[in-house]
This record gives C-alpha cells, structure tokens and sequence, in this order.
C-alpha cells in the first residue's frame, strides 16, 4: 500500500514538472526498467518526433504515444523439447505483436541465448515504422525464443522448431501475424516451422516468410536486406555525387545480412576489408572478393563455423579476438570510407562512434536493427555523418518479405528482375521520404527523417480507426 502510494504521488510530482513526451518516457522507464533495448528504441523515436507531434494536436488528444508503446498483445510460451541425449530442455517463446494499424503483424523470430522481453519489445517496436516506410501493408511485431541454435544438430533444431510452432501457430496467419527470420533464424529454421505449420492447419498458406524458393518463396528475399542497405547507400552518396565504386568499406557480422552486404559492395565495386562474429573479426586488406565471399557462404550456411576460419585459408589477414576489447571494438577503428554495421543490436558505442569518425567513416548504412548506442549517434550527428537507422536502410528484407505475402496470395512468383527492381524503388522511396522529413539546411537528419515519415503514417491509421 505505502509502495503504490509513493508511486502514485511521484508520478503526480513527474506529470507536474514534465512535458507529456518526457513524462511518458520515464513512466516506460519506471514500469519497463528491465527492458533496456525497448527503452533505448522508444527514447530515439521520441527523441525525433517531439516537436511534430506537439504540433499536431489531435494526435496528443488521442494519446497515440501512449497507445503506440503498447503492443497489442503480447504471448510469452513454454518450448519443451528433447536434446540428442534424450533429456528434457526447455526454452522461452516469445511473439510480440505491437501493432496492426496499417496491416497484418509482421516481423521476423529470432533464436538467440540473449532473447528476452526486453529485446523482443524493441525490435517489435522498430519494426512498426520500418514496416510503414516500406510503403507496403503491414503492421509491426517480432517473436523468437532464447534457443541457440549454435552447436546443436539439425534433428534438434527441427525438434525446438516444431516445438516452437506447436503453441505459435494458433497466434499467427496471412491476415494476422506473419513472422519470418532474424539472427538464428535463417532457411533451415523457416523450413522446419512451417512443415509443423502446415501439418497442424491442414493448409498451405503465406503464414510464414522466407520460404523455400519451391514452395512459396520469393526470388531475392535471402539476398533483399543487404541488398537493400546498399542500395540506400547508394541512394546517400547520390547527394554528394559519389557512388560506391572505390570506396573501402567495413562490415560487421558474417550471417545473412552481412553476406548479401558484401556482395553488393563487391557488384557495384566497392572494397570490403572485414567481417566478424560473437568471437572477433577477420581484417582482409586486399578485399573480400566473390570467391573469398562463397567460402564465408560455405562457413556460415553449411559448416556452421567461425569467421576466424578464414585466416586459416587466406594470407595476410589479420584476425582480432573481440573478447580482449570489451569497452570497444577494434573493427570499429579500421580506417575506411563507409561503414555498413550488419551484426546485432548496440555493436557501436561512443568511444566507437569516435573512433570511425576519426578514421574517416562519413557514411552509415545499419543493415542490423539498433546496432549504434544514442551516445554514438550523437556523435555521428555532431560530426554531420551521414547515417542511416536500420528501420530505413535495412527495411528491404521486410520489403521483399512483403511482396512474397503479395506473390503468395496471387500464387504467382515475379521474376528475378522483378522483384530486385520493387526492391531498388523501395529503397529510393524510403530514402525521398526521410530527405522529405530530414533535412536540416544541406545535412539530412534520417533518423528524423525516417522516425518522424513513419510515425505519421501509423498515428493517421490510428486515428482513422479510433481508439481500439
Ligand atoms: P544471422 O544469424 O544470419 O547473423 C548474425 C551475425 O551477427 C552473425 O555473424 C553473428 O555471429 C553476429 N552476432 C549475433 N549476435 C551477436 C553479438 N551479440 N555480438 C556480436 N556478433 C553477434 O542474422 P542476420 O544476418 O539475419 O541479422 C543480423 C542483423 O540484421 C540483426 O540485427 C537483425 O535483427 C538485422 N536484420 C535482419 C534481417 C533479415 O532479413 N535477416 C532484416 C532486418 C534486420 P555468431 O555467428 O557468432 O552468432
């Protein structure tokens, strides 16, 4: 009783002495203060959209900050299953569906022995607007479980995967909540949860993204978010009349993302000098080229290794432990001219943020979700660096994803060409709308730009729809 009373007496003394948007921010904080990630997210996008969305005052009457921090619903399971050994394990399953207002849920899963609320909540939430900025028609949410795939035998993650669908498919459909992969979940995984999908709804249906290409899949969604991310740089450099061609470029993780990153680069004749994992990062001064990049393929996707292999076949390269530099990442300090960060969440942070922008770094595409601490993207805007969130430039995978939900429900499949031209025009036009929104003088702000495009367009939906 003395407990809640306190509190309601220091949210009345908060509510006194703060704007709504400050004040909303610390109620998250104090309610949520567990969830870290999911702070940090809500805090950019508040950070943003302030001074719009106090102009716009019916949005402040319908209190769509408020509604819009709150998923619609949230669905956290129990994942029983049974290890090569015989023995019991159990992991946590999580779908957080946050937000319908201009489509079906959508967001991918992801497997990872650090999932929890906290990130699942963030990522769910970033995806509301990067999902709106794709211009398609789809809602915003994510899912996953605490289940590391790393080490584990192909039966057992197909076990954990049918598991995992067996309490997930009653929550999800084409017209409800369409999940897809994320870190830890890439073909094999997406193969496993829909075969357990489709058995228990007798019925094939879109229900899933990033299906195989022989039974639902799209052409170029493995491929479409680090190609997405360069296509947004390039998209950057127009405005400096520049393009990629010479440009030495450094990318971090080595799973899918990064990957299609690189590839790209290597197409439109870039130089990339490094990729990593949890463990450390490979630094290859001659350049990752085509074949060095099908052997990093053949590392990830089919042997399930290390980057560091890659020292053990090709000469002079450097391969660093990331475990010595816990305080910051020597990657990070390399000096390039591009920076394309395709890894995991807060990989970035202040001392980092100084150091690329002391080697040289002038341009930022985040293939990976949140991958920069706010104190590093303050530095990057202090120091006028161009610098795209992933909710802009890594938006094509959910794109592509989108126009395999469009494919599936005409049960017809668009061509190479096709898809990868709907790709680039995405991509041009969640760039035009974060100039639209983000220009401050000769310098485009896209976290503004893209923050405050999105949230216009699911407030609006949110509005129209009244307060459901
Ligand atoms: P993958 O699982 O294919 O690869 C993830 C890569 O990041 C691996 O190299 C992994 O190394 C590394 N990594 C993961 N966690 C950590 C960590 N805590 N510290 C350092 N490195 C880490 O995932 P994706 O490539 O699909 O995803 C990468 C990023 O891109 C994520 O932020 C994801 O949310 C984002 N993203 C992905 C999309 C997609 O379509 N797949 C769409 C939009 C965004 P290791 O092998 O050691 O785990």
């Amino acid at each position: 009783m003395l407990t809640t009373n306190s509190t309601l007496l220091t949210e009345e003394k908060h509510k006194k002495e703060q704007e709504p948007i400050d004040f909303l921010l610390t109620k998250i904080t104090d309610r949520d203060h567990k969830q870290l990630e999911f702070i940090q997210a809500v805090e950019e996008v508040f950070t943003d959209i302030k001074d719009f969305y106090y102009k716009n005052t019916e949005y402040q009457k319908a209190k769509i900050l408020d509604r819009i921090v709150e998923p619609e619903r949230v669905i956290i399971f129990r994942v029983p299953w049974v290890d090569d050994q015989g023995e019991v394990q159990v992991n946590r399953g999580f779908r957080v569906q946050f937000n319908s207002a201009i489509g079906p849920v959508k967001g991918g899963l992801r497997f990872h022995p650090s999932v929890n609320l906290g990130i699942i909540k963030f990522l769910g939430f970033e995806q509301i607007f990067k999902n709106a900025l794709t211009g398609l028609q789809i809602g915003g949410g994510k899912g996953g479980a605490d289940f590391d795939p790393k080490g584990k035998s192909d039966g057992e993650v197909m076990r954990f995967c049918q598991s995992f669908m067996t309490e997930l498919f009653r929550h999800i459909g084409p017209n409800t909540d369409v999940p897809a992969g994320d870190i830890g979940v890439g073909s094999r995984e997406i193969g496993f949860l829909f075969g357990q999908y489709k058995r228990i709804m007798n019925e094939f249906n879109g229900a899933l993204t990033g299906k195989g290409i022989n039974w639902g899949g799209s052409l170029i969604r493995p491929e479409a978010t680090g190609y997405g991310s360069v296509y947004f740089a390039i998209e950057m450099l127009k405005i400096r009349d520049e393009t990629i061609e010479g440009k030495t470029c450094i990318v971090s993780g080595s799973g899918n993302v990064a990957q299609y990153t690189v590839e790209k680069i290597i197409e439109f004749g870039g130089k990339v000098v490094t990729l990593s994992d949890s463990n450390g990062f490979i630094y290859d001064p001659n350049g990752i080229d085509h074949e060095k990049l099908e052997f990093v393929k053949w590392i990830k996707n089919t042997a399930r290794g290390r980057i560091s292999e890659y020292k053990e076949k090709y000469h002079d390269v450097e391969y660093t432990d990331t475990y010595l530099t816990p305080d910051y990442n020597p990657l990070w300090d390399i000096k390039a001219d591009l920076a394309f960060p395709s890894a995991t969440q807060n990989e970035i942070n202040g001392k980092d943020a100084e150091n690329m922008c002391k080697r040289g770094i002038y341009l930022i595409s985040e293939g990976a979700n949140m991958p920069c601490s706010m104190e590093a993207i303050k530095i990057f805007k202090e120091n006028k660096i161009l610098h795209a969130p992933g909710k802009a430039a890594n938006a094509g995978g959910v794109a592509v994803s989108g126009l395999e939900m469009s494919q599936n429900s005409i049960r017809l499949n668009w061509t190479h060409e096709e898809v990868d031209h709907r790709l680039q025009q995405i991509m041009k036009n969640i760039h035009a709308k974060c100039l639209q929104y983000g220009l401050e003088g000769s310098y485009c702000n896209y976290f503004k730009g893209a923050n405050i495009s999105s949230f216009k367009k699911v407030a609006d939906a949110m509005l129209e729809q009244g307060v459901v």
